[in-house]
């Protein structure tokens, strides 16, 4: 077998479609022109190929991977692969039958996005009423047995609360907390005059979870203003690829960079682009 370095994780973008209308959102500006989805059959392929590859351990992402109707049998072919199966979710229209059933079929981790530990600040953030929901599906996948991952992506209107976020984890039992930068692409790029927290606010924030070590995993994705610096950062991703909805395999977070999309003034959302 050649020694050479081989992507260990996959991220699989099944489809830009959400219910949500997070102001930071990483889907591309003009999403309504990508509407064609790599069908089920493509998609198995893949996981066999990336499979092949040496890829071990897989993220369902999107959008909401929950649209689609064929996560139970891209589930059960990842677990037949033996692939560490990550359900990235905003869980709004999960029903929890359906958790379940993704249990029986291998899932082994469901990560669920909170845009705020304030009801009204998360759901605004989101442009749907959504935080209740979301911590009720918290539940569930802790009452299913599967490790939970709580993800909240930080900026300029929560990042004063990041010691909030470390105690919610810690109150819904998750297993691991991710604290992402918004990473500027997308709607982020667009809202970025919004969004950037101030130099202050970081050097806050930095206080607020180095005295949580334990109590907390980062992994920070590339931003303008990282929170941390690279060498405190988790490894999670560093040989890993994602796969858009195109089909293009780019380096992991770099499949939706583009250098010809420019800021804003005002917050933008899905639906309200030019
Ligand atoms: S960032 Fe928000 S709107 Fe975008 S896919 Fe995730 S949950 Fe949906």
């Amino acid at each position: 077998m050649s020694e050479s370095v081989r992507p260990y994780t996959l991220v699989a973008e099944l489809t830009y479609q959400c219910p949500l209308r997070c102001v930071y959102c990483s889907n591309p500006l003009d999403y309504g022109r990508h509407d064609r989805e790599l069908d089920t059959a493509t998609w198995l392929r893949v996981l066999r190929e990336a499979e092949d590859l040496g890829v071990v351990q897989l993220n369902l992402t999107g959008g909401e991977p929950l649209v689609r109707d064929d996560l139970e049998a891209l589930i059960a072919e990842a677990r037949r692969l033996d692939l560490y199966t990550n359900l990235i979710t905003s869980g709004i229209p999960l029903r929890r039958a359906r958790l379940a059933r993704f249990r029986e079929l291998g899932l082994d981790n469901v990560q669920i996005s909170v845009q705020d530990t304030v009801p009204a600040a998360s759901d605004r953030i989101a442009g749907l009423r959504s935080f209740d929901r979301k911590l009720e599906i918290a539940g569930w996948v802790k009452e299913l047995g599967f490790p939970l991952t709580l993800n909240t992506v930080l900026h300029r209107d929560n990042l004063d609360r990041v010691a909030e976020v470390v105690a919610l984890a810690e109150r819904l039992g998750a297993d691991r907390l991710e604290l992402a930068n918004a990473q500027y692409v997308g709607w982020a790029l667009t809202n970025r005059a919004a969004l950037l927290p101030t130099p202050e606010q970081l050097e806050r924030a930095r206080s607020d979870f180095l005295n949580r070590p334990q109590a907390a995993q980062a992994f920070v994705a590339a931003g303008q203003q990282p929170l941390f610096r690279a060498d405190e950062l988790c490894a999670a991703g560093a040989e890993g690829c994602d796969m858009g909805l195109s089909g293009g395999m780019l380096p992991h977070f770099a499949v939706h960079g583009r250098g010809d999309q420019h800021p804003g003034l005002g917050v933008q959302r899905q639906g309200q682009a030019a």
